[in-house]
């Protein structure tokens, strides 16, 4: 009673102590002695304080799973572990200490943050045999309740790392059609307001699924994408910091800082108008490359034109807001390394034939470099490469600006070259 009146939520009055001592009775997970034989209120539904008072009875765990947890403390400081980071993650120190499971849990209490970052698994199937959950959703729980999201760099989303920060872009729940409130962007939702952790899992492009790293939901965002169909559609895009564990005395500085601005307003990106990539190959726009380069450049600029302070916060919304001058460079390249040197294979092509192009700011993005097409150039892998890490990438810089430039003024122009 004591742990109720300081831990169980205390403006729910003498029932809230009262509720889970008889609740969990009705679910079997909780014997009290003769309960059969008390009598209940009016409703029904429980027996009055007083009659509990005076019948005093005694309670506890069915005898099987008293038997089998007794058998098993690992076992028990695993269950412990996970309802202490499920419900009390500000508090697990102070209850493990006033509950008396001290010593259940010298340094176990790593078990409950299982799996531990860097475990691997072939494949979803896997992970729910170990660790419970449906084995499907892209966002849903595992067996003891906390919310997984899962990654898979081969689709049907197009998930990233945010550069310049390790934060991470994910795209919300539901294939085709406008995404809405509902489901695992509910949860998602509901998670960024509690400001609690979840499981991030995520599997590279050929690789297995990884246990990367405990996240919160800093920013929720909508923005134009591609159904699993080829239709374009609303989504939601979760912006999610990594953090070492549920306990929040251990999320960094900024994080925290983060989440105290509370922002919880979905912040839309829709103004943007994104093409679509199979539109950006041509096959459904009716405008001609050139309007749609000219339309881009301009919803790019007027990202620009909002930039306002500098914050990790800022670099995410550049990045996820820098789709329109992306999107234009792509129009540009039409499919092509523009490094006129090039000798890395500029014609390969993705599973989907989209081309293999990583856009670059030619001025580094960190150093102040703006989200403008005509300092921006799509690079193949090779010459991204050597433009970042080659000893010859500060000649091979001036000449792409100038490329950039030339590229942006003939394209907007509408001349060939
Ligand atoms: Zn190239």
């Amino acid at each position: 009673m004591p742990l109720l009146a300081e831990y169980a939520d205390a403006t729910a009055g003498p029932q809230a102590a009262l509720y889970p001592f008889w609740t969990l009775q009705n679910n079997e997970l909780w014997e009290v002695e003769g309960s059969d034989a008390l009598a209940l209120t009016s409703g029904g539904r429980r027996p009055s304080l007083a009659t509990l008072n005076e019948a005093n009875p005694l309670a506890g765990l069915p005898e099987a799973d008293y038997d089998l947890l007794a058998k098993d403390p690992e076992l028990a400081a695993r269950i412990a572990s996970s309802l202490l980071v499920r419900f009390f993650p500000d508090d697990v120190a102070a209850v493990t200490h006033a509950a008396g499971l001290s010593r259940l849990l010298a340094g176990g209490i790593d078990l409950a943050l299982r799996p531990l970052a860097g475990e691997e698994y072939p494949d979803r199937t896997a992970i729910a045999q170990v660790y419970g959950g449906n084995g499907v959703g892209g966002i849903t729980p595992i067996e003891d309740g906390i919310l997984s999201v899962f990654s898979d760099d081969k689709g049907p989303y197009n998930d990233s790392r945010i550069p310049g920060t390790d934060w991470i872009a994910y795209t919300g729940d539901g294939l085709n059609g406008d995404q809405k409130l509902v489901g695992g962007n509910k949860s998602m939702s509901v998670y960024q307001a509690e400001q609690r952790a979840l499981r991030y899992w995520h599997k590279p492009h050929g690789g297995v699924f990884t246990f990367e790293s405990w996240v919160v939901v800093v920013q929720c965002r909508r923005r134009w994408g591609i159904g699993e169909n080829g239709a374009r559609r609303q989504e939601f895009v979760w912006v999610l910091a990594p953090v070492h564990s549920p306990l929040r005395e251990t999320w960094p500085h900024e994080v925290q800082e983060a989440l105290t601005a509370g922002d919880l307003t979905i912040h839309e990106d829709l103004d943007l108008e994104a093409e679509p990539e199979a539109d950006v190959a041509g096959s459904r726009d009716a405008r001609t490359p050139m309007e749609q380069y000219r339309r881009l450049t301009e919803a790019a600029r007027r990202t620009e034109a909002k930039r306002t302070t500098r914050s990790k916060l800022t670099t995410v919304e550049r990045f996820l807001r820098s789709a329109a001058a992306r999107n234009a460079v792509i129009l540009r390249s039409r499919g092509l390394c523009e490094n006129p040197y090039c000798l890395g294979h500029p014609m390969e092509r993705t599973d989907k034939g989209a081309p293999l192009l990583e856009v670059d700011h030619v001025n580094d993005i960190s150093r102040g470099g703006a989200d403008s097409p005509e300092t921006m150039i799509a690079l193949c892998p090779n010459c991204h490469a050597l433009k970042t890490r080659g000893s010859g990438r500060k000649d091979l810089r001036r000449q792409l600006l100038k490329r950039a430039r030339t590229l942006h003024q003939a394209f907007s122009e509408g001349i060939e070259l």
